[in-house]
């Protein structure tokens, strides 16, 4: 007789109770009779039970076995000098050639340029994170499907949003049978779950064509980051753009003068989940993109396999962006494998002290 599945009650005790959830939504988007819903980023259960055992065999922060994951995703293990950065095929300095991009991304504009020539190749939608409208800087999924809207949702929000709740609605709400989806490496590990792992969703594995990882040290906890800036003198509707760089997290607040400050100091806003992630550069996605490793105004590519190396080329052969490759010992990438290193050093400590 096989076990019985694992089913939300398991999720509550084995992740949500112990602080391991990282909102990323994917148990909701699988859920098979819509009986989960995130509030403030926390999965409730809001209806009837059918014990399929989805939810739990899709949350990333249950059980994840990085070789297995591997070996499904790119049909193998990551190699001796793949250690830090996990399976991968090249690097690239990319930076968007268009203005309109470059006037609202975060970085190079690499993210939204894929986006956007994915849609002109035929695909059907892309899952990114927008702002909700009557909020400040409440981060929300959103799913475009124009260059503008594409635009309308650039830029890094640094706290959480459940992108998989996204994916999950433009399969089965918009009707989009090709998308491409954006996510921080937490929700990269649920859809990498959900369209290849032991109980896929078939609906969402048909529809993902491309999955675009960011790097991500952490996120903040939205209700803290808001006091944080209050008690700092910072009006956060007022911020057009939030960036760390160089050990310092920036606020961009218009013609004035941007807040700086230590990143140390506001690292008492990072989620509790952040601190026991070992994945900075998104191991799981087709291509990861980040800014440390290139100079500013340039985003760092990781192409991980065939399908990301298209999407590359494609946006390339478009006209949409300058390449440049970068080898395996650019200098400048030295702090993207000492990030890494560190991270995953940081969730061994912070697991080990439990
Ligand atoms: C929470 C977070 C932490 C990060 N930390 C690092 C870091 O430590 N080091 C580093 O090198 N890079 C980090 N990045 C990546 C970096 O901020 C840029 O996203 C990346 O360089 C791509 O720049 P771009 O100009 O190509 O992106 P853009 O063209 O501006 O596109 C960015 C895309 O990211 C999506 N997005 C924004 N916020 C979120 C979010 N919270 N969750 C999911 N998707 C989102 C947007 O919707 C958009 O599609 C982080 C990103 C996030 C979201
Ligand atoms: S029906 Fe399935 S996916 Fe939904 S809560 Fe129950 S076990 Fe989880
Ligand atoms: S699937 Fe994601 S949102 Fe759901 S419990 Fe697991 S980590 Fe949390
Ligand atoms: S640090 Fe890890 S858990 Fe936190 S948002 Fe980034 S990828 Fe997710």
């Amino acid at each position: 007789m096989s076990a019985r599945p694992k089913i939300f009650g398991h999720l509550m005790t084995e992740v949500i109770r112990k602080g391991t959830c990282v909102s990323c939504g994917s148990c909701a988007a699988v859920c098979p009779v819509k009986s989960i819903e995130l509030d403030a980023g926390t999965p409730k259960l809001v209806g009837l039970c059918v014990a399929c055992g989805m939810c739990h065999a899709n949350c990333p922060s249950v059980g994840f076995d990085e070789a297995e994951m591997e070996n499904l995703v790119y049909g193998r293990v990551r190699e001796e000098g793949e250690a830090h950065l996990g399976v991968h095929m090249a690097i690239y300095a990319v930076k968007s050639k268009d203005e309109a991009v470059l006037a609202s991304c975060q970085d190079g504009g690499a993210v939204s340029s894929l986006l956007i020539n994915f849609l002109s190749e035929g695909g059907d939608g892309v899952v990114v994170t927008g702002l909700e409208e009557d909020a400040v800087w409440v981060a929300t999924p959103v799913v475009a499907s124009s260059k503008e809207e594409v635009l309308a949702s650039a830029g890094t929000k640094y706290t959480s949003s459940p992108t998989l709740v996204g994916v999950g609605s433009a399969v089965s709400d918009y009707a989009r049978g090709n998308i491409a989806v954006v996510g921080t490496p937490c929700q990269m590990r649920g859809l990498s779950r959900i369209v290849t792992g032991e109980k896929a969703d078939a609906k969402i594995r048909d529809a993902v064509d491309l999955k675009i990882g960011l790097l991500c040290m952490e996120t903040f906890n939205h209700e803290s980051f808001m006091e944080y800036l209050d008690g700092a003198g910072v009006d956060a509707s007022k911020v057009s753009k939030f960036e760390i760089k160089s050990g310092r997290f920036i606020a961009h607040t218009g013609s004035d003068e941007p807040y700086s400050v230590k990143l140390s100091k506001v690292k008492d806003n990072v989620r509790p989940c952040c601190h026991s992630c070992s994945d900075f550069t998104s191991e799981f996605a087709d291509l990861s993109v980040g800014n440390v490793g290139t100079p500013d105004g340039w985003s760092t590519v990781i192409v991980r396999n065939e399908r990301g190396d298209a999407a590359l080329k494609a946006t390339e052969k478009a006209g949409l962006i300058d390449v440049k490759p970068l080898e395996k010992d650019d200098k400048d990438l030295e702090i993207v494998t000492k990030l890494a290193k560190k991270k995953r050093k940081d969730a061994e400590k912070h697991l080990a002290s439990e």
